[in-house]
């Protein structure tokens, strides 16, 4: 039998010996049984052929001037190679205490001189069996065998020499993790091999949409990473995007039923601050993070995370004051009624014409939060009658961002500008007692600043400054006007014999509630008199609101 009808893979030999008629001779043999044969005349020239090239097998001679049989065979042991290199020593000696010596520092196999041609091809055809084995083990490290795609630890090997070069020529280098979104409940639903053949899909829809320099691999679990070489943060997310919408509309048909899922995604770009492939993943990985938080089933750039984080620390140090101690309770607008998850899409629509909001928290029957619903889902829903009588469940969005309480204010307001959402839901053992959006959080700020005299007269704004005491007189006096139409409003509606009345105290107090902060903001400018006042009055709201 010769080498290629073996694995041809295996076919590589280098021959180490100090006498140049046993190298001859036994390559001429070698050679005709069809192995590939590189020739080294001592150990030094040895290694630096296995530099270059490693073989599968190395046949060496025990003694050799300089470096010998055994200290070849110990370095070549320690070398980080590729793959397994079989070593056959050939010896005249052959006492026990020498084998042992040899198998101790990493022989595989002897082959005492003189050497028998047959016995040589005979103990190398013995040798390829491990060498396939190896290999076989080796590919089921390097491979998910439900995917098909690469393990973590093969990804990373990969990453590194990606890696190097793109340090070296400059060029970008970009990775995207990917999560399934609620795949538990995939399983928990489904069984455990509908969730196995949606990772399959997963994992086909990923390796068709990559080009032949990319590399994907299955991080773990229902995670998958993705490294693309050449690419932009900017163009990841694009690809990620893509892929995304993809994975969206996909179906696993498992039995009768058809599964649909979704993904987060996180990309990020190597940079000159980025110092390992590890760093430039767990850069990925923290972009994944905030698209689970912020609603999932969304693509999020580590570079969009980093902008928010780049506050000034002088700055960062006022915000910190007016931050501390401050609760999500404190700020947030009260929630005075919510959409109860049975009711219909046309009943949601009422509710917000007439209250003039335009997003509101979803409860179920015993007032726990299970979702919320905006304006724009229910355009999506606007396309027949028949999802006019659909129950809100099925529209709205089941992935809330809430928080309790009594969170740290300062938390919410660095969510908030991290991500592309609005709004987040404040709670109290689960059930909603209020919003905080993007404007509550600016009128808070603005009035707080103002409140605690942060500003210079010079930033001030002229309107309510005690420069012109006329001016900010009148600025209150336009605010309390405007306080009186709204109650008057709410009187005459609630005096009407609406059935629903909900909708228009919702709207109201919510507006009459910001007045009266404003009020109190502008109020510090004005005399005395005034400020009591508008302190009386916003107390009073807040008895009111809180009878629920
Ligand atoms: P999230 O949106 O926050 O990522 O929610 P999730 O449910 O996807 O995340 P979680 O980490 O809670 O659950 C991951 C699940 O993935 C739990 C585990 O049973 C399942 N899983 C991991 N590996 C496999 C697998 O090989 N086959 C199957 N069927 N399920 C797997
Ligand atoms: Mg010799
Ligand atoms: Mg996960
Ligand atoms: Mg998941």
């Amino acid at each position: 039998m010769i080498a290629d009808q073996m694995n041809s893979a295996h076919s590589k030999i280098l021959l180490v010996d100090d006498d140049p008629a046993m190298l001859r001779i036994l390559s001429k043999w070698l050679e005709k049984a069809g192995y590939e044969v590189r020739q080294a005349g001592d150990g030094r020239q040895a290694l630096a052929a296995i530099e270059t090239e490693c073989p599968n097998f190395l046949i060496t001679d025990w003694e050799m001037p300089q470096i010998d049989g055994l200290q070849l065979c110990r370095m070549v042991r320690e070398l980080n190679l590729s793959h397994y290199v079989y070593i056959l020593f050939l010896t005249v000696k052959a006492s026990p205490a020498e084998l042992i010596e040899g198998l101790e520092v990493g022989a595989d196999d002897f082959l005492s001189k003189p050497v028998y041609q047959g016995e040589l091809l005979a103990r190398l055809r013995a040798g390829s069996r491990v060498l396939e084995l190896e290999h076989r083990l080796s590919l089921m490290a390097r491979t998910d065998p439900l995917t098909g795609l690469m393990t973590q630890r093969s990804f990373y090997e990969g990453l590194e020499k990606e890696w190097q070069r793109s340090k070296r020529f400059h060029l970008p280098l970009s990775c995207v993790m990917l999560d399934i979104d609620f795949f538990k409940r995939v399983n928990d639903i489904h069984g455990h091999p509908a969730g196995d053949a949606v990772l399959k899909r997963v994992g086909e829809l990923l390796a068709d949409n990559c080009r032949g320099s990319d590399s994907v691999c299955r991080y773990g679990g229902e995670e998958f990473c993705v490294m693309l070489p050449e690419t932009s943060e900017m163009d990841a997310a694009l690809w990620a995007e893509r892929v995304r919408q993809r994975m969206a509309s996909m179906v696993t048909p498992v039995g009768q039923k058809k599964i649909r899922i979704t993904g987060s995604f996180g990309a990020s770009q190597s940079h000159d601050d980025t110092h390992t492939g590890e760093e430039l993943v767990d850069q990925a990985d923290q972009a994944l993070l905030c698209a689970k938080q912020s609603g999932r089933d969304r693509v999020v750039r580590y570079e969009s995370l980093s902008d928010a984080n780049e506050l000034d620390m002088e700055k960062a140090d006022k915000y910190n004051s007016l931050f501390s101690g401050i609760t999500a309770r404190r700020v947030m607008t009260p929630m005075v009624a919510c959409l109860r998850a049975d009711e219909t899409v046309g009943q949601a629509s009422e509710f917000f014409l007439r209250s003039r909001i335009n997003s509101t928290p979803v409860v179920d029957s015993d007032g726990k939060l299970v979702g919320i619903l905006s304006e724009k889902d229910l355009m999506a829903a606007m396309v027949s009658l028949d999802w006019w009588r659909t129950p809100v469940r099925e529209v709205m969005k089941p992935n809330v961002i809430c928080y309790e309480e009594d969170v740290p204010i300062q938390v919410i307001y660095e969510f908030l500008c991290r991500v592309s959402i609005r709004r987040v839901v404040i709670a109290k053992d689960n059930r909603p007692t209020g919003t905080i959006s993007q404007s509550t959080l600016l009128r808070w700020f603005r009035n707080e600043v103002i409140n605690q005299g942060l500003l210079d007269s010079g930033d001030i704004p002229e309107a309510l400054t005690n420069n012109d005491p006329h001016r900010s007189r009148q600025r209150l006096a336009e605010t309390a006007q405007t306080l009186a139409e709204l109650a008057t409003d709410l009187h005459c509606r609630l005096g009407e014999d609406h059935d629903d009345l909900m909708p228009y105290v919702v709207g109201g107090a919510t507006r009459i509630e910001e007045l009266v902060n404003d009020l109190l903001a502008y109020s510090r400018y004005a005399n005395e008199t005034t400020a009591t006042g508008a302190a009386a009055l916003q107390s009073m709201l807040a008895s009111s609101s809180s009878i629920d």
